[in-house]
Formats: C-alpha cells, sequence, structure tokens
C-alpha cells in the first residue's frame, strides 16, 4: 500500500510513537483533517469543541487568518535563515516588541525553538554569569515541588521529583534543590536560612509564576512571588521566571508576574508565542545578566546555539499574534472567560468525588480525588463532542481566547454533565 493511499490513518499508525502514551493499551489517537477556530474536525467527520487550545498555544484560535497570511508572505520572501553572525526584520522586530512588553530591564532575547531548551538556556545563562564573574561551583538551582520546566536532561531535574513524568530518570540527573513553595512567613524564613548555608553552590531560583502547570495546574498567591523575589535578593540569586504557559494573557494579564508587581531576572517564553502556529521559544534576560557576558574574553560568551534559532516564519506568525493582542481585546476576553469558568465550574466542588475546582483567568481545573480510568474519561469527553486530555488526577480547559459564548457554554455543560455523571 502507498503512502499517499486514503487508508494514510491506520497505515501510519502502525509508525508513530506518542508522547507519555502507553502505546499497548492506549485508546488509538484522533485522526485531525482540519483546525478552525475553536473546532477541531475529525477524519470520522466528527467535530469536537477544542478545551485545550493544543497544549495552551492557539490563544487566537485555530487559523487566524491575520496570522496565516503573516507566514504566508515571510515563506514567499524567507521561510529561514542561520541566526550565527545573520538577522532579520521579523526576529529583530519581535525582540523589540517582546522587550518593550516585558518591560523595566529586560531587554535582551534569546531565541530557542522549544520551552524546554529556552529554560535550558536559561540555567545556562545562569551558571555561565556567575563564572564570568570568577565565582565558581554555583551550578545548582532552587526550583518548587509541584514545578515542570520540560522534558530534556536538564530540565526534567528541577521538575516536581515525585511526579510521575521523569522520577524513573532520577539516577541520571544532576541534583537541584526542589523544596515547597514558601506561603507564609515561616517558610520564607526557613527558606532564608537554608540558603544562608547553601548560597555558595546556587545559580539561581527557578519558578512558574502563579500557575505551575503541567506539574498540576497548581495555583499560588502572588504574595509567594514576591517572597522569591526578596530572598533571591538577600542572598544575591537570579531570579527565573519561567512564563512558557502563564505568558501572554493566560492568567488574566499579559504576563504572571505583573500580578505581583516583582520582576525576575530572566524569564521564558513559548507556548502561545506564535499564537500556536509554529514552534518558537525566548529566553529574555535583563541588562545585568547580559553585561555579565560582556569581556574580552571570548570564552565568556553564551555558549548556546540551536540550528533553527530565530526561525524567520515562526517570527512572524509571533510578530502577527502579538498585532492580535495589540489589535483584539484579549485580556477582556479573557476576563469574560474567568467569569464564565467561575459560575460553570464551582458548583462542581459539590460532587463528592471532586477534591478541588480552582479557576484563574482562561485556566479552569477539576481536581478529582481519584481516576480510575483516564482513557475511559478522555473518550466520554469525546463522545460528548469536546476536546478535554485529563492527566493525574484533574481536568482542565484552558480554551482559546477568541472561544465563542455558545462553544464556551457547550464545552462546560459537556465537561459538568461528564463529571457529574459518576466517580471517573
Ligand atoms: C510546556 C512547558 C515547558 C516545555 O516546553 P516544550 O516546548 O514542551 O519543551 C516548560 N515550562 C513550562 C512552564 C511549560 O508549560
Amino acid at each position: 500500500m502507498d503512502a499517499y493511499s486514503s487508508d494514510w490513518a491506520a497505515q501510519g499508525q502502525r509508525h508513530i510513537w506518542l508522547p507519555y502514551t502507553q502505546m499497548q493499551t492506549a485508546t488509538p489517537p484522533l485522526p485531525v483533517v482540519r483546525t478552525a477556530g475553536s473546532r477541531i474536525e475529525l477524519a470520522d467527520g466528527r467535530t469536537l469543541i477544542d478545551g485545550v487550545a493544543s497544549w495552551w498555544t492557539a490563544c487566537h484560535g485555530y487559523n487566524h487568518p491575520h496570522i496565516a497570511d503573516a507566514v504566508r508572505c515571510q515563506l514567499d520572501t524567507m521561510p529561514h535563515v542561520m541566526f550565527g553572525g545573520l538577522v532579520h526584520e521579523p526576529a529583530l522586530r519581535l525582540a523589540s516588541r517582546l522587550a518593550t512588553m516585558l518591560g523595566g530591564d529586560l531587554e535582551r532575547v534569546f531565541y530557542t525553538d522549544s520551552g524546554s531548551v529556552a529554560v535550558e538556556v536559561a540555567m545556562k545563562m545562569a551558571v555561565q554569569y556567575w563564572l564570568n564573574q570568577g565565582e565558581h561551583g554555583r551550578t545548582r538551582f532552587l526550583a518548587f515541588r509541584g514545578g515542570y520546566h520540560g522534558d530534556t536532561l536538564g530540565t526534567m531535574a528541577v521538575c516536581d521529583p515525585e511526579e510521575g513524568m521523569h522520577a524513573r530518570f532520577a539516577g541520571m540527573l544532576i541534583g537541584h534543590d526542589i523544596v515547597a513553595l514558601p506561603g507564609d512567613d515561616e517558610a520564607e524564613a526557613a527558606l532564608d536560612d537554608y540558603l544562608a548555608r547553601h548560597v555558595h553552590e546556587l545559580a539561581g531560583i527557578l519558578v512558574e509564576p502563579l500557575v505551575q502547570g503541567a506539574g498540576g495546574m497548581l495555583m499560588h498567591d502572588s504574595s509567594v512571588l514576591q517572597r522569591l523575589r526578596r530572598l533571591a535578593d538577600r542572598h544575591g540569586l537570579l531570579l527565573i521566571f519561567d512564563e512558557i504557559f502563564t505568558g501572554f494573557g493566560r492568567t488574566g494579564t499579559m504576563f504572571a508576574f505583573q500580578q505581583a508587581g516583582v520582576r525576575p531576572d530572566i524569564v521564558t517564553l513559548s507556548k502561545a508565542l506564535t499564537g500556536g502556529t509554529l514552534p518558537l521559544a525566548a529566553t529574555v534576560a535583563s541588562r545585568r545578566i547580559f553585561e555579565g557576558f560582556l569581556s574580552d574574553d571570548p570564552g565568556h560568551a553564551l555558549m548556546h546555539g540551536p540550528t533553527f534559532m530565530g526561525n524567520a516564519l515562526a517570527c512572524a506568525a509571533a510578530n502577527a499574534s502579538l498585532d492580535l493582542f495589540e489589535q483584539e481585546p484579549r485580556l477582556a476576553q479573557v476576563a469574560a472567560i474567568e467569569g464564565v469558568l467561575r459560575a460553570r465550574l464551582m458548583p462542581l466542588a459539590a460532587l463528592p468525588w471532586v477534591a478541588d475546582v480552582r479557576v484563574l483567568g482562561a485556566i479552569g481545573v477539576v481536581e478529582l480525588r481519584q481516576v480510575d480510568d483516564r482513557e475511559a474519561l478522555k473518550r466520554r469527553f469525546a463522545d460528548a463532542g469536546v476536546w478535554i486530555r485529563p492527566f493525574g488526577r484533574i481536568a482542565y480547559v484552558t480554551p482559546a481566547f477568541t472561544i465563542a459564548p455558545d462553544e464556551l457554554a457547550f464545552l462546560l455543560d459537556a465537561m459538568g454533565t461528564v463529571l457529574a455523571a459518576g466517580q471517573p
């Protein structure tokens, strides 16, 4: 059978390997033929209302014409050119715009092509910053339980060590200090003592601000970030905010750190950066960090450079996505979605098998006491006409900010009906 026959789904599924999937027992993946707005059209003719926005990326919905036009136009001029020694308008414009949006002195943008690598770069930046100052041995990070920063070897080591995804690799990971987020004065004082004893081994503090996403959609108060900024300042540590999930409006402000009134030394961005169309990530450093690499010594240069960094198509998509944030009322849409999520999901907290319901911005989370059969739960959502992908003990929605009110109502009706039907 040739590769172009109409049997592409059955044929090809014998040759692909899916993420985080037990290939022996998992329900086969659903072949998709088309997307539009908040709808996913399946090869069998069904349409699902999308609750996930493709892992939180498609913030303007799928196939937004403004982004599609920008990518098409860039494709005709220059899809890609190497970024070593060459630069181009889409990447430079995007860097200026990101610096303006982030404000303060977060002004130097280093491009990569995935979130994990953006975090790796942030970690390397922090470690090399200290090396360049002649401070050796500061190679570890303080990171937090419930955190998730990526799947590569460097980033797995700063994720929650107990969380199922990476525990089995423990033997090959660098040991970092993974502790509970300091939620009160006592916890801050304990961490203060700890840092006083260990600061000479530490390069920085790494945290997902306000919402720890893939580690369980855990939310914390903005005062936690103020505590971390205080601790970082007191001990001379670099503070890194991983805004790969929270950046670009998801929590109600353009960046989560804006709600806490504190600023990081380094911030990582990806996921919604291109509006969900192309892979792109950025690690943005403050002036002080950047200046720590300026020297007569060539060895003090930042030692990193992905082949496809600054990809012109991806940068054009990201510029178009930022246009949409300027031209359309995205943050107002997020605020409206937040209101609907609160009204519709909070009542589910009364179900005996629901442990917690939490909402922030366009993130709605229902945490269950237990999930016996996650595959069956996912299937029930799809049968109800929605795409919701539960993980761990949680079912969540992170819709496109452009989801229509009737689509959002349909999504939450289906979610409520499936979850109310019985202990999943
Ligand atoms: C998704 C995510 C990453 C990893 O991004 P990839 O593009 O999947 O490598 C890192 N940090 C956070 C907070 C994320 O949500």
